[in-house]
């Protein structure tokens, strides 16, 4: 009886020191239990270009804002992780910590190298580096080399593939075929592998698409050669989300305020049942969308969306399968454009899904 009361009185002793302790240990020393997000196992990635005051603003973030992000993510103990281990969770079915991010960067400028890399290297933060391949050494003012890529690696950057030649994929040389078209995406996605392992040992086998354009043809071709895919439409991640074309937070030019900075990095994955179209590419500057959310959303009747910031249309078209359509009144004139969904959830954090579409007819 004595025995029991030592041992409870033990038991309860070192759970008082853990909890103490265990806000000391690095993240990845942490392992049970974990504080999951109240809407099970997600992450957010967040996608950086330029971090730098004199590079075109549209795909850059200023070193002052850069810092900014990485003090909110400091302060409200985020879980920074390598982008391959946060994939690898969620395919796996594993529990992540609630505020699980990864960092990534796309074009591997000079900057990352120079003003992002001593911040993450103090914060002791892993991050990622999209590659493409042909652009390094091609200018030493702008791209960074591949002896700064090694000891970015050697202190833990996962490097990853932004093809050889950043080409637009969707765009076909005339008189291709469509098998001909296939392979040149093909061996721009293998040949910038390759070289990124002669480089610097690693092929993790993540690809994050030129301008963020992909249809489902890549998407078919890139699962087939075992890639997982990387976009630029933004909202959080989780077991549910397409691999061949998952979405990441862009933080450059317009988008990068801390006034919505938090509502990204914190926000909630909506778990779809379906979405129409399947494909991102229209032909229309006012294209329509059709969504069936989990009914389990609570508040997914106050569902709002956005087109470029501006309020869009959305009609509940079926009560009992939460069937939307979502409709535009903007004439979206540009190659690129978005609908961004969010409806409030627990804590003040939104939901947020974000629809995709690609013109090609449109000029960037
Ligand atoms: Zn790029």
């Amino acid at each position: 009886m004595n025995n029991l009361y030592q041992k409870n009185i033990f038991y309860a002793g070192a759970l008082i020191l853990s909890a103490f302790f265990i806000p000391q240990l690095t993240n990845a020393q942490i392992s049970d239990p974990i504080n999951i997000t109240p809407n099970g196992a997600q992450a957010v990635i967040l996608q950086y270009h330029h971090v730098s005051s004199s590079t075109p603003s549209i795909t850059s973030i200023t070193p002052e804002d850069f810092n900014l992000h990485m003090d909110y993510l400091f302060e409200n103990n985020f879980n920074i992780l390598p982008l391959e281990q946060i994939l690898q969770s969620l395919q796996n079915g594993e529990e992540l910590a609630d505020f699980t991010a990864a960092i990534t960067f796309d074009d591997a400028y000079l900057s990352v190298y120079t003003e992002a890399f001593p911040v993450l290297k103090e914060l002791n933060w892993p991050f990622t580096i999209f590659v493409t391949t042909s652009l390094l050494e091609s200018n030493e003012r702008l791209y960074t080399t591949w002896e700064q890529i090694r000891e970015m690696a050697e202190a833990g950057a996962t490097i990853a593939n932004h093809t050889v030649n950043h080409p637009y994929f969707l765009d076909r040389n005339e008189g291709d075929s469509i098998n001909d078209w296939l392979n040149n995406i093909g061996n721009e996605i293998s040949l910038a592998e390759d070289k990124i392992l002669q480089e610097t040992g690693q092929s993790h086998r993540l690809l994050a698409y030129p301008y963020g354009e992909y249809e489902p043809r890549i998407q078919a071709l890139i699962q087939e050669l075992g890639f997982i895919g990387l976009a630029q439409h933004s909202g959080p991640i989780n077991a549910n989300s397409d691999f061949t074309a998952l979405p990441r937070f862009p933080f450059s030019g317009a988008f990068v305020s801390m006034n919505t900075f938090p509502n990204k990095v914190k926000s909630l994955v909506f778990n779809l049942d379906s979405i129409t179209p399947t494909s991102p590419i229209t032909a229309v500057q006012k294209p329509s969308a059709e969504i069936d959310f989990s009914r389990s959303i609570p508040r997914i009747n106050e569902l709002s969306c956005f087109n470029n910031s501006e309020i869009i249309n959305v009609e509940l078209l079926d009560q009992e399968t939460m069937h939307f359509r979502i409709t535009t009144h903007i004439e979206n004139q540009g190659r690129r454009f978005r609908y961004n969904c969010t409806a409030l959830g627990p804590e003040g954090r939104y939901y947020w899904y974000s629809v995709p579409w690609i013109n090609p007819a449109n000029p960037e």
